[in-house]
């Protein structure tokens, strides 16, 4: 199998040539058919997250050894079974979840295999699917996509999880009630999908950018779009949605961007939900959260159920597909660079 791999933090990455895995027990090997590049592969490639005032989360620190291979948005055929594997057969085309746990603690037999404090995450602590072939260490974690394309059902393992769990925390439950999404990029664009099929309430999207801005009104599911950038945006937001939105998602997770979620939130009950991790850190008023009553809160990816739930809702053609551009395994690279740059509307999959 050939693999292309950090060799050094922020480095181009590398292909290298392996003998392709045998399963063994449990696990089953697919041959990579697509791979999402997220956002957060980038940080993982520059090696830390920034935490402001100069301070980093170093990845290296959590025992991440080099060489490494990147990629948890990943879908595949499965090629080859261990002797104890179940659930899928030879031939079979799956979407891989790759939020793994140890499978053994208290958190990972509830299903809270998110909060396990020994992950085995595919792509981000065991080697993931930039990559021709890719090992999941048992059948349960690989889900059927149906008739919906690969590389779009590859992108719900991440990016359409991250948006789902995000939506179902904003604590919105009638269709009178508002819901700001801040960034339309990858994970945004799925989580301005969602909130209709899922919610069924108003949707804003505030973002810089005009093209993802027109991007969001072409959808047909957004009521309304702002710029961010723009002094007036907050009081345009509370205009919009008669005096401050009932719930807000910040998909950057920058300093301006949740004050922004914050300023254009409703007096009193509203709930900030932050999934981007742009990182830096922000000054806050700590008595105007219990004066306000607003909820700040972080969500992080999803749970396995929280993938069923959005193949289901894609199945079921309820979740129109975000724009994806292909890109073959040698231009992974140039991908990288793209969303650095921020030039990415929807998602590159890679389909080696
Ligand atoms: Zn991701
Ligand atoms: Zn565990």
């Amino acid at each position: 199998m050939q693999s292309y791999q950090i060799v050094d933090w922020g480095k181009p990455l590398e292909p290298r040539d392996y003998p392709t895995p045998e399963p063994k027990g449990s696990e089953i090997l697919l041959r990579v058919t697509a791979c999402g590049v997220c956002h957060s592969d980038l940080h993982i490639h520059q090696g830390y997250f920034d935490l402001g005032d100069g301070k980093r989360l170093n990845i290296s620190d959590r025992g991440m050894q080099l060489p490494f291979t990147l990629g948890h948005e990943v879908a595949g055929e499965v090629v080859a079974m261990g002797p104890d594997a179940t659930g899928v057969a030879i031939g079979d085309s799956r979407v891989v979840y790759p939020w793994i746990g140890c499978g053994q603690c208290g958190d990972c037999a509830r299903g809270d295999n998110l909060l396990c404090t020994k992950p085995r995450v595919i792509g981000t602590w065991v080697d993931g699917g930039y990559s021709t072939h890719v090992i999941v260490p048992d059948g349960r974690y690989l889900v059927d996509h149906g008739d919906v394309p690969v590389e779009v059902a590859c992108t719900y393992a991440c990016s359409g999880i991250t948006a789902y769990s995000a939506i179902t925390r904003t604590d919105i439950t009638r269709s009178d009630q508002s819901l700001l999404l801040v960034g339309a990029g990858g994970v945004g664009m799925n989580g301005l999908l969602m909130a209709k099929a899922v919610l069924g309430c108003r949707v804003a999207v505030a973002d810089v950018d005009p093209a993802k801005r027109e991007a969001a009104m072409a959808t047909g599911l957004c009521d309304a779009a702002f710029d961010n950038g723009d002094d007036g945006a907050a009081t345009a937001v509370r205009e919009w949605s008669h005096g401050g939105v009932d719930a807000s998602i910040d998909f950057v997770g920058r300093p301006v961007t949740t004050e922004f979620a914050m300023a254009c939130s409703r007096g009193k009950g509203a709930t900030v939900v932050v999934v981007g991790l742009y990182g830096d850190r922000m000054g806050l008023s700590t008595a105007m959260l219990p004066l306000r009553m607003m909820a700040l809160k972080g969500s992080y990816v999803g749970t396995l159920d929280d993938l069923h739930a959005v193949m289901a809702l894609a199945r079921d053609g309820k979740l129109p597909p975000i724009r994806v551009t292909g890109c073959p395994l040698h231009g992974v690279n140039g991908a990288l660079e793209s969303l650095v740059g921020g030039e990415v509307t929807g998602r590159v999959v890679l389909q080696p």
